[in-house]
Formats: C-alpha cells, sequence, structure tokens
C-alpha cells in the first residue's frame, strides 16, 4: 500500500503546479534587509527555527535573497552596524532561484537539484505594471515540499 501511494506520488509531480504545493507568502518567516542584526533579530531567527530566510526590500513581494541562520553565528551585535544585507552579501547568498508559480514540481525538482538550490522562490509575472516587469514574489517552494508530495507524506523535522 505505501509503495502504491509513493507511486502515485511521483506520478502526479508532473500534474501538480508549483502554486499548489507552495509555502505562501504570508507564512513566511523573512527579514528586511536594512534591519539591523541585533540580539533580537537573531533570537527570532533561532525561534522560527527555519534554515533559510529570505530577505526582501521594501515590500515583502520582492524578494532579493535569503540567509542561513547560521550566517548570524559569529557575528558581533554589539557594534549595532550590522544589517541583513551586510550578512546576506557577505556570504555570497544574494540569488535566490526563482521558480515560476505555474511550473509542475517534477520540472522545479530537477532544476533546484540540478542547481544546488534547496528553496525556490516561487513568483509570476506581475500583471498590472507595464513599467516594471519586475516578478513578484507568491510564496516559497523547498524540496522537502516535493519530496512530501512524492511520498505523500508529511516529513517530521527534528
Ligand atoms: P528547514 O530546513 O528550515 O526545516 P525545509 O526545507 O525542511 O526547512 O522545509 C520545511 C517546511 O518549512 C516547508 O514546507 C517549507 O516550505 C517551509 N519553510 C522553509 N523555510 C521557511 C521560512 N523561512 N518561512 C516559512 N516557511 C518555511
Amino acid at each position: 500500500e505505501r509503495e502504491k501511494n509513493i507511486m502515485t506520488g511521483v506520478l502526479s509531480l508532473k500534474s501538480k503546479k508549483i502554486r499548489d504545493i507552495m509555502t505562501h507568502l504570508i507564512d513566511v518567516f523573512m527579514l528586511e534587509a536594512d534591519q539591523i542584526v541585533d540580539d533580537d533579530l537573531i533570537l527570532s531567527v533561532h525561534g522560527y527555527g527555519y534554515s533559510r530566510v529570505p530577505v526582501y526590500e521594501k515590500q515583502r513581494e520582492n524578494i532579493i535573497g535569503l540567509v542561513n541562520f547560521r550566517d548570524f553565528a559569529l557575528l558581533d551585535t554589539e557594534s549595532g552596524k550590522f544589517t541583513v544585507r551586510n550578512v546576506m552579501t557577505f556570504y555570497n547568498r544574494r540569488y535566490a532561484k526563482i521558480v515560476m508559480a505555474d511550473d509542475s514540481c517534477y520540472d522545479v525538482f530537477n532544476n533546484l537539484k540540478k542547481e544546488h538550490h534547496h528553496m525556490g522562490v516561487v513568483v509570476e509575472p506581475d500583471p498590472t505594471s507595464e513599467k516594471d516587469p519586475k516578478p513578484r514574489a507568491i510564496g516559497i517552494v523547498t524540496l522537502e515540499d516535493i519530496i512530501e508530495e512524492m511520498i505523500q507524506e508529511e516529513i517530521v523535522d527534528e
């Protein structure tokens, strides 16, 4: 029975869209690029417990990169002069992998794996702005989200 479920899950990846399995933007824990990295910020990052935290500029839809919770480990917060942006660029994590909301889980899984990304920022082109065709984020997706679809089970994280 379990094997049958897994087979069904794997086969369904081609027809399932990323938008159907993503974590919606409203539920994503993120940081703003110009936030000062102080002890409270680091505490909240650890409190949420996510390995990766998207970084946005001004609006949450405008994700410009991501940080890893480990990036804050050796940081001296005393001086109060480091921003999230500084940390992000120091660790060279500026570019988050962009994935299209209507792409299939199958294609996105292969692309993320091929390019050694764990997380993708899900976007759809903004139909309202002609001048600024910059895509806006509507959510995130990680390899774990897709693997869960594949095996049709929740993965319980430690
Ligand atoms: P982690 O390695 O941080 O445990 P995973 O990649 O295993 O994260 O993903 C576990 C779940 O948490 C997935 O559903 C993923 O979409 C979600 N997730 C990952 N990072 C974040 C975040 N910063 N904010 C909200 N949800 C997240």
